[in-house]
């Protein structure tokens, strides 16, 4: 089912926006060479708890998977791109890091997701990462009454086959409010004029990532952890936005920290 807010449950959703893009600047900050994922998770689960917020992951527990998440925040790295559960790893030099985190403060969700490399970048690293931020800016300008899903779909991939990407659509974007995950679901390709039409008060996670060279997944013996099919690396964009009369809102927007 798909649910509309009203303009006042849209500004009650800002603190969980800005929540969400405060801890993601802090940690993307904070992660460098010699980092540990789990300082990562325990250094976010800190932020929770001295906010009072909640955090959507650590009881997750989808039918595909084998136990709760148990963290608060998906690190997922190099050729790892959605849903990596921490685990004991101390970045290296050129890592590719994506973030991704959902929280609930005052009951209304906000999810977005940041990658970014440390130490020294390799090109296609950079390139992947700018492909997957310009694709969430084109879902962004998409997301606007009159238009339909289908063309933020389109608009994501007209980026990456731009850049040469494969794009798969099994995993993408997702309505959210009083959960992390609700319909509509947002693929990051399809066709332009097709599917539910957009109307104010439509808030959905937009969440393009791709892979250098290939579209296919296979998870970890963990259960959790996507990575590429042939060891190439990925990166992942994500914002929560409102659709309004007004316009798009970013409600995870971090240009106000003065960050990335
Ligand atoms: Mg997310």
């Amino acid at each position: 089912m798909i649910e509309l807010r009203t303009p006042a449950e849209i500004e009650a959703m800002r603190p969980a926006g800005r929540f969400v893009a405060e801890v993601l600047a802090t940690l993307r900050e904070e992660t460098t060479v010699g980092t540990n994922l789990l300082a990562i998770d325990r250094r976010a689960h800190e932020l929770i708890r001295r906010a009072g917020a909640e955090s959507c992951y650590i009881d997750y527990h989808p039918s595909f998977g084998a136990s709760p998440f148990g963290k608060v925040i998906c690190t997922s790295i190099n050729d790892a791109v959605l849903h990596g559960l921490p685990h004991d790893y101390t970045l290296r030099d050129g890592d590719l890091v994506s973030l991704d985190f959902a929280v609930a403060v005052d009951g209304w969700v906000a999810d977005s997701a940041v990658s970014f490399v440390v130490g020294t970048p390799r090109d296609e690293d950079l390139a992947i990462i700018d492909t997957a931020e310009r694709a969430l800016v084109a879902a962004i300008d998409a997301a606007v009454v009159g238009n339909r899903i289908g063309d933020i779909s389109h608009a994501i991939a007209g980026v990456a086959h731009a850049d040469g990407y494969a794009i798969n659509t099994d995993f993408g974007g997702h309505g959210v409010g009083r959960e992390m995950h609700g319909d509509p679901h947002v693929a990051n390709d399809g066709k332009p004029g097709r599917g539910y039409p957009l109307r104010a008060g439509l808030v959905l996670a937009l969440e393009p990532w791709f892979l250098q060279t290939t579209d296919e997944l296979v998870t970890d013996p963990d259960g959790w952890t996507l990575r590429s099919v042939d060891g190439s690396r990925g990166a992942h964009a994500e914002h929560t936005v409102a659709i309004t009369d007004a316009g798009p809102i970013v409600l995870t927007d971090r240009s106000f920290l003065g960050v990335d």
